[in-house]
C-alpha cells in the first residue's frame, strides 16, 4: 500500500466533513498528534510537545505498566458485571481503601457524565425528592440530566436556563467572586448563599434532593474555594435531608499533591463521590462510591446494569493505574512540582501586571489574566495570545474560566520540575512579548 502523507491539511477538511459544528479543536493552528509518552506527545512529523494540560493520561500517556496490564487482560477476557471476576471486586477494594470508610459501595460506569446521571438518581431514590443545588459556571457533563445540573452549558451559548428543579449558587472564588480571601468569614458567607437555595426550594414546597459540585471548579476557572465553605454548605444540606455529591472527576487521585480528594481539604465526607476522567489513564473508566444506606435506598428492584461500566478491562486498568500511583509516588510529584511551578508563576507575577491571580493546588493550576486591577477587567485576548505561543514553543496548557481569561494547567502527574521550569521560561518569553504588555 502506498505511504499516506498526515499532515494537518489532509485531515482539517475531512474533520469538517464528518463531524459536526459544535465538536471544537483547540489552537488556532490545530496540531495532529499520533503518538504519546508519559508527558510528552509527538506530532505527524515527530516534533515533540510537552503535555501541560492533559489530566486524564494521569501517569502519563501510553504509560507502559498500562498498555501492558491493558493487552494482557485483552488477550485472556473482557466481559462485564453479570459474572464474578476477581478484578472486579480487587479494584473497588482498592478504591474504597483510598476513601473514608463510609463510602464503601462502588458503582463503575464509563465516563464523568454518567457517573453524574447516576449520581443524581442515587440522590433521588434515597431522598425521594428532585430540586438540586449546583455552583454557578459548573460543569457535570454532556447528557440531557447533567446540562440541567451544568450552568456552564445551560446558562452558555445554545443553553435554555436551568430547569424550575435546579437552584444555582455563586462559585466560591475568593479572587473574582463577592467575598474575597482576605475576607476570614468568606466560607461562610459564600455557604449563606447555599442556606439560601435551600430556603427558596422549601418556599416552593418541596425538598432538597442534592448538592453538587466540583469540589475544586476546574471549567469555572482552576477556583479553590476558601476555609469551611464545604463544612457549612454540607451542613445547610444535610440539616433538611439532602444528599453532597463530589464531583471529583477533575481533582481526584492526587492530583491535588496535598490530599488524594479535593473534599479532604475542606474536612468533610460527601454523601456520594463522583469519579472519571483519570481513572483509567484514557480507558474510559466512571465511577461513583457512596454509602451503603444510599446504595439501599438505590437497590429497589430495578436492575442496574452498564454494558461496558466495570468490564474486566476497565477493572484491570483502573487497578493499574491506583498502582502506577502509589508505586511512583505520583501524588508527592504533583505537590512537589505543582508548588514549585506555583513559586515559578508567583515570580512572574511580580514582573507582569497581566497577572491578576495565581492559584491552585499541586499540579491543578490556574493563571488568571487581568487587565486591570481594581475592576479585574479580564485579559481575554492576552490568556488566547499566551496558549497560542506557547503552542509554537511546543508546549499545550490551555485556557478556562467563565470569561475565558484563566491560564488552565493540569498536567500528566509525571511532569518533572525540569519541565516545569521550562514552561515557565518559555512562559517569561511570551509574557515580554508586545500584545501581553499593559
Ligand atoms: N465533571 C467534570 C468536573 C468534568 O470536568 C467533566 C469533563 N470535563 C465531566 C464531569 C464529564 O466527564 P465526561 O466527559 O467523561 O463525560
Amino acid at each position: 500500500t502506498a505511504a499516506v502523507t498526515i499532515t494537518t491539511d489532509t485531515v482539517l477538511p475531512q474533520r469538517r466533513k464528518r463531524f459536526a459544528g459544535n465538536l471544537k479543536l483547540s489552537y488556532r493552528r490545530p496540531i495532529t498528534l499520533l503518538r504519546g509518552y508519559k508527558q510528552f506527545l509527538f506530532d505527524q512529523d515527530g516534533r515533540t510537545y510537552l503535555d501541560g494540560y492533559n489530566n486524564v493520561p494521569h501517569v502519563g500517556h501510553c504509560h507502559p505498566r498500562i498498555v501492558a496490564a491493558a493487552e494482557r487482560q485483552n488477550r485472556l477476557l473482557n466481559t462485564n458485571t453479570r459474572y464474578l471476576h476477581p478484578a472486579q471486586v480487587e479494584y473497588a477494594d482498592a478504591l474504597t481503601s483510598r476513601l473514608p470508610d463510609e463510602l464503601s459501595v462502588c458503582f463503575f460506569v464509563n465516563s464523568g457524565s454518567e457517573a453524574n446521571e447516576l449520581a443524581l438518581r442515587l440522590a433521588r431514590a434515597h431522598t425521594g425528592a428532585v430540586d438540586t443545588i449546583a455552583m454557578d459556571s459548573g460543569y457535570h457533563g454532556n447528557t440531557n440530566t447533567a446540562i440541567d445540573i451544568s450552568p456552564y452549558k445551560f446558562n452558555g451559548p445554545g443553553g435554555r436556563g436551568a430547569p424550575d428543579w435546579v437552584d444555582v449558587v455563586p462559585v466560591a472564588d475568593p479572587y473574582r467572586g463577592p467575598y474575597k480571601g482576605s475576607d476570614p468569614e468568606a466560607g461562610r458567607k459564600y455557604a449563606d448563599h447555599v442556606r439560601a437555595a435551600v430556603e427558596r426550594i422549601q418556599a416552593r414546597n418541596r425538598r432538597v434532593a442534592a448538592f453538587i459540585c466540583e469540589i475544586f471548579p476546574s471549567v469555572g476557572g482552576q477556583i479553590i474555594p476558601p476555609p469551611d465553605y464545604y463544612r457549612q454548605a454540607y451542613s445547610a444540606i444535610r440539616s433538611v435531608g439532602g444528599v453532597c455529591i463530589a464531583d471529583e472527576v477533575q481533582t481526584g487521585l492526587g492530583r491535588i499533591g496535598t490530599h488524594q480528594w479535593g473534599f479532604e481539604t475542606q474536612g468533610v465526607v460527601p454523601d456520594i463521590v463522583v469519579l472519571g476522567k483519570p481513572m483509567g489513564n484514557g480507558h474510559p473508566i466512571g465511577a461513583v462510591v457512596t454509602t451503603p444506606a444510599i446504595a439501599a435506598s438505590f437497590a429497589n428492584g430495578m436492575e442496574f446494569f452498564s454494558t461496558f461500566g466495570g468490564s474486566t478491562l476497565a477493572c484491570v486498568i483502573g487497578r493499574e493505574v491506583l498502582r502506577v500511583v502509589d508505586e511512583e509516588a505520583l501524588q508527592e510529584q504533583a505537590l512537589d512540582v505543582g508548588t514549585f511551578m506555583l513559586d515559578g508563576l508567583r515570580e512572574l507575577q511580580k514582573e507582569h501586571a497581566v497577572i491578576g491571580d495565581v492559584r491552585g493546588s499541586g499540579l491543578f493550576i490556574g493563571v488568571e489574566l487581568i487587565k486591570d486591577h481594581d475592576t479585574l477587567e479580564p485579559a481575554q485576548r492576552q490568556a488566547s495570545y499566551i496558549v497560542n505561543r506557547l503552542r509554537e514553543h511546543r508546549i499545550l496548557i490551555g485556557t478556562d474560566g467563565p470569561l475565558d481569561n484563566v491560564l488552565k494547567i493540569r498536567p500528566p502527574l509525571c511532569f518533572t520540575r525540569e519541565d516545569a521550569s521550562h514552561l515557565l521560561g518559555r512562559l517569561a518569553t511570551v509574557l515580554r512579548e508586545e500584545p501581553c504588555r499593559m
